[in-house]
């Protein structure tokens, strides 16, 4: 887990995410070690990406869970181009099912992403990306 301090957004490297008061919760997790999916306090609806109100009900009184981080590859594509440094291709982003029952995007990380495959079991791992911004990504749990 990160303790290192935002660098100034000039030396920023990345797209970094816009926090506001409706995912603040989910990068709270983030810099504790938790995969945090929103979940509608009335319904108990999964909510991702984060929302002022919730989908099933429209209550705007969100709460969260804590996700296991064990999911499977429910869809993924693999860029090639155009180039966008830092990132570097051909890399992997897919949408992950998680245990809980909700998707999250995010980057497949392990493999080459030619071995990418749907339905592919899969693990939460915490990545500093660069100084200061750590992501919830996904490694493979089998070859
Ligand atoms: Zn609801």
């Amino acid at each position: 887990m990160t303790t290192t301090a935002k660098p100034p957004v000039e030396e920023r490297k990345r797209p970094w995410p816009a926090v506001n008061e409706d995912n603040r919760f989910f990068w709270d997790g983030i810099a504790v070690g938790e995969l945090r999916i929103q979940k509608c306090n009335e319904c108990e609806t999964l909510i991702h990406p984060p929302r002022p109100h919730c989908a099933g009900c429209g209550s705007f009184d969100p709460g969260y869970v804590v996700s296991s981080g064990i999911g499977t590859v429910y869809s993924y594509v693999v860029f090639h181009a155009p180039l966008a440094p830092p990132f570097v291709e051909p890399y992997s982003i897919a949408v992950v099912e998680l245990a809980e029952g909700t998707r999250i995007v995010s980057q497949i990380i392990g493999i080459p992403p030619s071995e990418v495959r749907v339905g592919m079991p899969v693990a939460l791992e915490f990545v500093e990306v660069e100084p200061g911004l750590t992501l919830p990504l996904f490694r493979p749990t089998e070859s």
